[in-house]
């Protein structure tokens, strides 16, 4: 397994829920309109991010919520490369 950067410009969140639709466990939607990135340390706030060891099929689900987001602000990077895949 492989760690991995998920972050979140919630600031600039549309409230579209394309995340939501692709990633349930991963993004959950808030009263405001906008989800929260679970297992962040903080919540409905600007900025979010968790570090993730996870299998390549988990990964799948996050890079596709981040790049079903219509507006990008949800970032994925590979920790051990540095690459930024989203
Ligand atoms: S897909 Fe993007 S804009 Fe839509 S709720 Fe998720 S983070 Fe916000």
């Amino acid at each position: 397994m492989t760690k991995f950067k998920i972050e979140f410009d919630r600031s600039n969140c549309i409230g579209a829920g394309a995340c939501v639709a692709v990633f349930p466990e991963a993004w959950i939607m808030q009263a405001d309109g906008k989800p929260n990135l679970t297992g962040s340390d903080v919540k409905n706030t600007e900025f979010q991010e968790i570090i993730v060891d996870v299998s390549k099929q988990e990964l799948e689900k996050h890079l596709m919520a981040a790049r079903s987001c219509p507006v990008l602000v949800i970032h994925v990077t590979n920790l051990e490369t540095g690459e930024k895949l989203v």
